[in-house]
């Protein structure tokens, strides 16, 4: 079905690792991933990266389309589909979403989890050009991470003493008195210890970080953008996000926004191409060149004979978009033509024309007939504008209308008064 398509890789180890043969059924898949998610749970003492794996495993084989790629081109085909960024997501969210909660009791394997992080996102400007052909960027970031020279702590001796501001809690309350029985209490971040709940002498503080327990690093990330990634399509880093002291660190995401194409629009795996047309060439026939986004010239030309009429369209079919993840299959170009007609013709020009085009449909009218019709005269008009003019305009009386009524019915009630 797929055609040549890129080497092949591994594609038995994630059933290796679940345990199940090449065709196990869905039942069994999960199955055989309860069973071994709960033996291998870090919180029972299992191992986190064989916890990990298990999760990816089921995460790509339980998915009809990830498990098809998977079977067919193996593991190193999916790591592509990702960004090149590996597991896309966090094993105990796969481990929850499946038991819709601990198995353990109690919810206590969230609850002893760390806080998360934000994420960060950006924007990515793409060309129609690079969601074509894919493409790699590299991108400079700037981010927190957590200083080496203190592992986080912000001081020298790894010490820190509760601040006695807020007792530690990094929060302040306030009282306000705003009348004899009433007062209103306001909860702010301490202001000696800027809400970390703690204080670092001056003398013992980190000289790296100077007590921020993270530096700023610089980084440079390579943003994959694969062959038909779609305007909007997120790509994400996981865990590249700004470092903090107990924290787990949240992703980077870009998100890819298209710039419009000056020849070509993307519809889905379609593109859409405009051509203008003279007369003689919907009538007679014609060949031009279209340069495609990734350079080759197409040559486009009509079957001998062939009129094109204006407004029609033609496609090509395999010379549309890449499609995402199974690139060697394409969508359709589709060519929109519209026809440039002559303004006007000398009476040389109607009479040859008369010569060879089909004949007029006869007047079954005689002379007589034709005296007692009047004369009108046809004028040119921009058909939109003049709609939309008019719509405007009844709209307009309309409330005008709307206003009347009211005011009249306010006259009514003065008099009765
Ligand atoms: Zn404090
Ligand atoms: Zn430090």
């Amino acid at each position: 079905m797929f055609g040549r398509g890129p080497k092949k890789s591994d594609n038995t180890r994630y059933y290796e690792i679940l345990g199940v043969s090449k065709n196990a059924s869905p039942e069994d898949l999960k199955k055989a991933y309860k069973k071994a998610a709960i033996k291998n749970h870090p919180d029972k003492g299992g191992d986190p990266e064989k916890f990990k794996e298990l999760a990816h495993a089921y995460e790509v084989l339980s998915d009809p389309e990830k498990r098809e790629i998977y079977d067919q081109f193996g593991e190193d085909a999916l790591k592509e589909g990702m960004g090149g960024g590996g597991p896309a997501h966090d094993p105990f969210d796969i481990f929850q979403s499946f038991f819709g909660g601990s198995p353990f009791g109690g919810g206590s394997s969230r609850g002893r989890r760390q806080r998360r992080g934000e994420d960060v996102v950006h924007p990515l400007k793409v060309s129609l050009e690079d969601l074509y052909l894919g493409t790699s960027k590299k991108l400079s970031l700037s981010r927190n991470v957590i200083c080496s020279k203190c592992n986080g702590k912000g001081s020298k001796s790894g010490n820190s003493t509760k601040c006695g501001g807020c007792g530690g809690s990094g929060m302040k309350v306030s009282i306000r008195h705003l009348g004899p029985s009433m007062i209103q209490q306001m909860q702010h971040p301490c202001n000696e210890c800027k809400g970390t709940g703690e204080i670092i002498s001056d003398k013992d503080r980190c000289p790296q970080c100077k007590g921020e327990k993270v530096v700023l690093e610089k980084k440079v990330l390579e943003v994959i953008v694969e062959k038909g990634m779609q305007n909007g399509q997120k790509i994400t880093f996981p865990g590249e996000a700004d470092e903090a002291p107990d924290t787990v660190t949240g992703d980077i995401v870009f998100v890819l926004q298209q710039k419009e194409h000056p020849k070509f629009k993307r519809k889905g795996e379609d593109l859409f191409f405009e051509h203008t047309l003279s007369l003689t060439e919907a009538l007679c026939g014609f060949q031009f060149v279209l340069t495609h986004l990734d350079g080759r010239q197409l040559l486009i030309k009509t079957n001998p004979g062939e009129v094109v009429k204006p407004d029609s369209f033609k496609a090509i079919n395999e010379e549309g978009m890449p499609l995402y993840q199974r690139p060697f299959m394409k969508g359709k170009l589709y060519i929109h033509f519209t026809v440039d007609f002559p303004d006007f013709l000398t009476p040389d020009q109607i009479k040859a024309l008369e010569a060879v085009l089909p004949p007029r449909p006869l007047s079954q009218m005689t002379d007589m007939e034709l005296d007692e019709c009047e004369e009108t005269t046809l004028h040119d008009v921009n058909i939109e504008e003049e709609m939309r003019r008019k719509q405007q305009q009844a709209q307009q009386e309309a409330y005008d209308e709307d206003e009347e009524v009211h005011g009249g019915a306010q006259r009514v009630q003065c008099a009765q008064q």
